[in-house]
């Protein structure tokens, strides 16, 4: 698939509604439309990079903001110090369904380690 028909792409430019919740000139947060925990918020690059594994070099400050991104919304949604996953999953065993690069953010319960 490529970036044209890119769901989350569209969701970064605001051609299909989501309830965003932090966007900037690199990278957008917003609710996930099948939350998984009470708090569910997925990051994103504006930039359109399929998988974890096909980052490159010039990356790293990009994958950093996101992670930075999320820190910040996990202090706002209150759920710092109770606790919360950050999740990337990478191709078929991981289970990952939309083919643009994307951080969860879950958090308002108790999660099970090792994950299912
Ligand atoms: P993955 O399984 O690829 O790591 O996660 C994709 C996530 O995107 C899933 O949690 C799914 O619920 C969410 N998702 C898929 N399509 C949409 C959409 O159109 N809008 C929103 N807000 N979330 C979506
Ligand atoms: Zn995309």
């Amino acid at each position: 698939m490529g970036m044209g028909d890119c769901i989350f792409c569209k969701i970064a430019k605001d051609e299909i509604e989501s309830k965003i919740v932090y966007q900037d000139p690199d990278a957008v947060a917003f609710e996930d439309i099948n939350p998984r925990a009470p708090v569910h918020i997925v990051i994103i690059p504006r930039k359109h990079i399929e998988r974890i594994s096909q980052v490159g070099k010039g990356d790293n400050a990009l994958i950093g903001k996101l992670f930075f991104i999320a820190t910040k919304l996990a202090r706002e949604k209150n759920i710092e110090s109770s606790g919360y996953r950050l999740v990337i999953n990478c191709n078929k065993d991981a289970g990952q369904e939309v083919f643009h690069l994307h951080l969860h953010l879950l958090g308002g319960r108790k999660f099970a380690w090792p994950p299912g």
